[in-house]
Parts: C-alpha cells; structure tokens; sequence
C-alpha cells in the first residue's frame, strides 16, 4: 500500500457514531472504498447516504468471531481485497472496582480487546496479500491507568500490547500496524456510563475544556495511512489542549 488511499478497500468497525463514523467519511474522502460495520443498521444507512464514495454498510458484532469473519468476507466478496482495517468499535463502561457488575467489565473485554483480537485474525491473511494496514484505536488509558478505569484501560493496554506482537511479526511482509491513542472525544462513547457519578465527571470533564471532536482523530487516521510506503507511524497520542 502507498501513500494514496485512493481505490483502497478500507473495513471500519464501530463505524455507527463517533470516531468510526468520522473515520470512515475522511477515509471516503480520500478516495478509499469503505465499508463500514456496527450494530445500528438504520446509522450505517444514514451514513452511506451522506458517503462522498462507494460505502458498504455491514451488520456486525465484533463479540461474534463468525459476524466479524462474515464481516472481512463481504468486504473483500464487494471490493476483491483489503487494504486497510479501522479497529474502532468498543465501550466505556467505567467505574470502580469494588462493587461492579462484571457483567460491564466482560463488555468490555469481549468488545475492545477480543473483538479488536477477531478482526485482526480475519483480516490478516488479505492484509498480507494487499500488504496493507491496520489501525487501533486505542487511548491513553491504552498508556495510563486510572481509579475508576480499571477494566476499560486494561483492554486498551491490551490493544497496545497486542498491536506490538503484530507489528513484529508483519512488519517484514509490509504490513504496517497503527495505534492511535485519543484523550478525551466529544461522542456518544460516555452516554453508555451506568454509574451517575462517573456519568456526572465525563459531563464535567467535557464542560471543563474544548474537547477534541472525532474529525480531529479522524484526521490523525488518514494521516498516518497516507505517509510514503516507508514510513510506519506505528503510535499517535492525541489529546485535547485543555487537557492535563
Ligand atoms: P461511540 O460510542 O460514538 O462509538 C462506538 C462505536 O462502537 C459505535 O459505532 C458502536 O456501534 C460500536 N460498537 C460498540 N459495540 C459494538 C459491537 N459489539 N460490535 C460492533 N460495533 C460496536 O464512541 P467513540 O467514537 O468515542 O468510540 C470509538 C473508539 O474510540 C472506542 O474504541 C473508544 O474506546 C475509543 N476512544 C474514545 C475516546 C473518547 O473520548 N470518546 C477516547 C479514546 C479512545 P453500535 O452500537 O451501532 O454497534
């Protein structure tokens, strides 16, 4: 892959709302064919419509190994390749650990960390043939742990962990591996939050600075995907300004 997305078959999950969905517009503009999976059919189909160029909408869980098999299949079925994986889709369901409903925490595993781990596993075989690209969107609590963020920041620590293993073992085949780490994004990902109090700081935290907007690591995504053949830019950090 060089450094023109234009004509390249792109896979974004977690394309419904927010960073995904801000993704895979940027990415369209620049030329990729996109194909876009999530859960909310009706989101994708609004999205495809409002698509500079050509869009596939797919139903996809990410916490279903055979949803995401099916998902790589109909992309490369629609596009005859795959040049570049968008692993966007995951949930914030913070809190503390005394007294959680680790219901929330296998949430979270089985989406941001498994579900991140299944796309890999679909898409690396046409990745290698395309030697294409793959994008993590981590955090920087892929980087730093805080109270009340325990479960969420070990997934994303795990992203990053398995991000590395990858890029070592395709980086020799051209396959270059992308982690993004993002501060806070002004999304729907906190209106997911069923613990008030952390409901109450992200609503504080984001009327406590200019946040970034999903655009802003969008643009960070077509960025690093659009460098010279040569150049990996396997990490970005992106926070707000206003951010400490
Ligand atoms: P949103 O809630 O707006 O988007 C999350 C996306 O993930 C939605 O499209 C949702 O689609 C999708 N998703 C959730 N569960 C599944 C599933 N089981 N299968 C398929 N898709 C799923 O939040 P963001 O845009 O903020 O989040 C995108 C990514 O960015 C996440 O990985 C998040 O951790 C990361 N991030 C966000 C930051 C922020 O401050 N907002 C900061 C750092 C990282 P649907 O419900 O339709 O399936």
């Amino acid at each position: 892959m060089g450094n023109t997305l234009e004509g390249k078959a792109v896979l974004v999950t977690g394309a419904s709302s927010g960073i995904g969905r801000a993704t895979a517009l940027a990415l369209s503009e620049a030329g990729a064919r996109v194909a876009v999976g999530a859960r909310r059919a009706d989101r994708l189909k609004a999205l495809t419509e409002d698509a500079p160029g050509e869009m596939l909408a797919l139903d996809l869980d990410v916490t279903d190994p055979e949803s995401v098999r099916d998902a790589v299949a109909a992309t490369v079925a629609r596009f005859a390749a795959l040049d570049v994986l968008v692993n966007n889709a995951g949930v914030m369901l913070s809190g503390p650990i005394l007294g959680a409903d680790t219901a929330e925490w296998t949430r979270m595993v089985e989406t941001n960390l498994l579900g991140s781990m299944y796309a890999v596993h679909a898409a690396l075989p046409h990745l290698l043939a395309s030697r294409g690209a793959v994008v993590q969107i981590s955090s920087t609590s892929g980087r730093t742990a805080s109270a009340a963020s325990g479960v969420y920041a070990a997934t994303k620590f795990g992203v990053n962990a398995f991000a590395e293993a990858l890029r070592q073992e395709v980086t020799a085949q051209g396959v270059r591996v992308v982690v993004i780490e993002p501060g806070f994004v002004a999304t729907e990902l906190a209106s997911h939050l069923t613990d008030p109090a952390m409901r109450a700081a992200a609503r504080t935290m984001a009327d406590s600075m200019r946040t970034l907007r999903a655009e802003d690591v969008a643009a960070a995504v077509r960025y690093a995907l659009t460098q010279p053949e040569h150049v990996a830019v396997n990490e970005i950090l992106i926070r707000p300004t206003d951010q400490t």
